[in-house]
């Protein structure tokens, strides 16, 4: 009692203080499927949207449910990370909703086929009234009370040790074991991507939306310049064309985020790079991962949406998938998997027997079926502390991470 009271005083002032401190970064990564939607709002109340999904209502829809869920009135910030479908399909009726004052990218596409018919055109009637910026690794996106850090843009990777950032600059280790890998069939748009480090105060995250593998090297050895993180999404939704050791075992992030689908992400070795990483401490998904299977998966409390349970109940008692990327098949199902446990992309979703109750499926964003029914996200509020809450807004479970000490 006796030290209350003289606590007491110094606890006003705190108090104050603190009502000035507990404005947070607040993230949301969107259910869009196995593509990409990750919107940032900073204490300030300025807004960065990172990527749009797929084209069609449904990712837009949810998108929109989000921005406006959290107050916004326009995107200050849109950044597009590279130019497939999964990524801008959704930009064109996006702008057409809400305000966006400026965008983000790394150039021209490298492709000479649009996933998106018309996309660059399109695109480039908004910018000639939007201001744009196209980006190079240690260019800042000035979104105000955050400090985002381009790392890579047009397959070009910062080398220069991000200042006062904890391990920046030091060697890392997983470089001499790194093994590259044959990127001969990777889209070749997806190690342009725009990849970002964005903080607030102690508070750090990653989002290197597709970059690959091979590029992960050139970013990450021999030294890692951008140090440890406490928030990694999973590059390229989980695929392990991407999230290398090199890559994020160097990060070492307490917590990483997969924004896959049911057939997209969620690699065996994805994610048995993610459990052996040095001080991980947990993996929220966006979705259950058939190429995770039952061993792999991230306990259900964590996994924003599910299957519907007799799909569920059908990948679980039959063999394992074949296929390791990640992102669908690799060969024809196992003789007497359940349908929806590997099949052809598009074949996955209802047992036989017809649709389950609920939810409609089919249709898809991504690369595989994704389902039109509720979809539920990753919510995290960061603190300048480095303190940060991850919320799964499927059952409400939310997990406090204290300051690093
Ligand atoms: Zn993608």
């Amino acid at each position: 009692m006796k030290l209350n009271r003289i606590l007491l005083p110094a606890l006003a002032f705190s108090a104050a203080l603190c009502t000035a401190q507990t404005k947070t970064l607040d993230m949301y990564f969107i259910d869009v499927e196995g593509g990409h939607a990750s919107l940032y709002v900073s204490p300030s109340g300025e807004s960065m949207l990172i990527d749009t999904g797929s084209p069609g209502a449904r990712d837009v829809d949810r998108m929109m449910e989000v921005i406006t869920g959290a107050g916004l009135k326009q995107l200050d910030y849109m950044v597009l990370s590279h130019y497939h479908s999964d990524h801008v399909g959704g930009l064109e009726e996006l702008a057409k909703r809400i305000p966006i004052k400026h965008f983000i990218d790394h150039g021209e596409s490298v492709e000479p086929r649009e996933q998106v018919p018309g996309f660059q055109k399109m695109y480039a009637e908004l910018y000639s009234k939007i201001p744009r910026t196209v980006v190079k690794p240690g260019d800042k996106i000035p979104v105000a009370g955050l400090n985002v850090v381009v790392a890579t843009s047009a397959a070009k990777v910062l080398k220069t040790p991000m200042a006062g950032a904890p391990g920046a600059g030091k060697p890392n280790p997983e470089c001499a074991t790194f093994t590259p890998r044959d990127e001969s069939r990777v889209d070749p748009d997806n190690p342009q991507s725009v990849g970002l480090v964005i903080s607030l105060g102690k508070f750090r995250h990653v989002n290197l939306a597709d970059f690959t593998w091979n590029v992960e090297k050139d970013l990450m050895c021999p030294n890692n310049p951008i140090g440890t993180v406490d928030l990694y999404l999973t590059s390229h939704h989980g695929i392990d064309q991407s999230g290398s050791p090199a890559l994020v075992h160097a990060l070492q992030p307490r917590v990483a985020v997969m924004h896959n689908s049911a057939r997209k992400g969620g690699a065996v070795q994805t994610m048995q790079t993610l459990r052996t990483s040095p001080g991980l401490e947990d993996i929220w998904q966006l979705h259950w991962a058939y190429a995770a299977g039952i061993e792999h998966n991230a306990p259900g409390v964590f996994i924003a949406n599910l299957e519907e349970p007799a799909v569920l109940a059908n990948a679980l008692t039959n063999p394992p998938p074949t296929f390791g990327q990640g992102r669908g098949p690799g060969g024809p199902p196992p003789a007497g998997a359940a349908p929806g446990a590997g099949g052809a992309a598009g074949a996955g979703g209802p047992p036989a027997g017809g649709p389950p109750s609920g939810a409609p499926r089919g249709g898809g964003g991504g690369r595989g079926p994704g389902h039109t029914g509720p979809a539920f996200l990753i919510q995290v509020s960061a603190a300048a502390d480095g303190s940060f809450t991850v919320t799964n807004t499927r059952n409400g479970f939310s997990k406090k991470y204290a300051a690093r000490k």
